[in-house]
């Protein structure tokens, strides 16, 4: 019998580098995907649809919403976000760990639904280090980042609701914290006992 996946929410600011976290724990870990949310909001330079996002009109996100195709939905920074709820069921049930990145409004509505959910949160080590952060993308025009570096601020207040919790200042580590979170979550007793109920049985016999 395959042992159903764990899901994770990974929550922070925006700049606190949440995504490069993510895409590196991915490519380092096995049986653990990301889901890729539907968006309402325009691509930037450099995404590619259905990669980063699965980039609809706000009609098409309505549409879905309306037929309960999402887990979670919210909206962030004037539009909306959403998780696809069949391609979350179907890839855990496959024994695959899922990362929803998500903000808080998100965690919340899955912490819910879903009680067992792991939730991470990732926070930078300054107010300067994050504007700094938000500055050198230079996707963004001036007002967005001044009205993020607001919104920051009220995602951040939502750390507490997280199991786990990594101050992303030095890469190489936040990321060795990542994986060892997963690790732990792994070796946790019920799920090795799923894993390794025939050693068990013939340990014991
Ligand atoms: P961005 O537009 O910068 O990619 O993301 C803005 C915020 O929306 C981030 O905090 C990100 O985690 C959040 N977000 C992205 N996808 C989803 C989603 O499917 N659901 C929710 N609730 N938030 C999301």
């Amino acid at each position: 019998m395959t042992t159903r996946g764990t899901l994770y929410t990974v929550s922070a600011p925006s700049g606190a580098g949440k995504t490069s976290l993510v895409k590196a724990l991915i490519d380092n870990t096995n049986a653990i995907q990301v889901s890729v949310s539907h968006t309402t909001r325009a691509m930037r330079p450099g995404e590619q649809d259905g990669i980063n996002y699965h980039f609809v009109s706000q009609a098409a996100f309505l549409a879905m919403l309306e037929q309960t195709a999402f887990l979670e939905h919210a909206q962030v920074f004037d539009n909306f976000y959403g998780t696809s709820k069949q391609w979350v069921e179907d890839t855990l049930a496959s024994g695959m760990d899922v990362i929803l990145e998500i903000d808080w409004q998100g965690a919340q509505q899955i912490r819910k639904l879903l009680p067992e959910t792991v939730g991470i949160f990732i926070l930078p080590p300054s107010q300067a280090t994050l504007r700094q952060r938000l500055t050198n993308r230079g996707q963004d025009e001036q007002a967005i980042i001044d009205r993020r570096m607001r919104d920051a601020k009220n995602e951040i207040e939502h750390y507490v609701e997280s199991d786990y919790l990594i101050i992303n200042d030095d890469f190489a580590v936040a990321l060795a914290e990542f994986k060892a979170i997963i690790t732990a979550e792994r070796l946790k007793l019920g799920k090795q006992q799923n894993r390794h109920q025939t050693l068990l049985t013939s340990l014991l016999s």
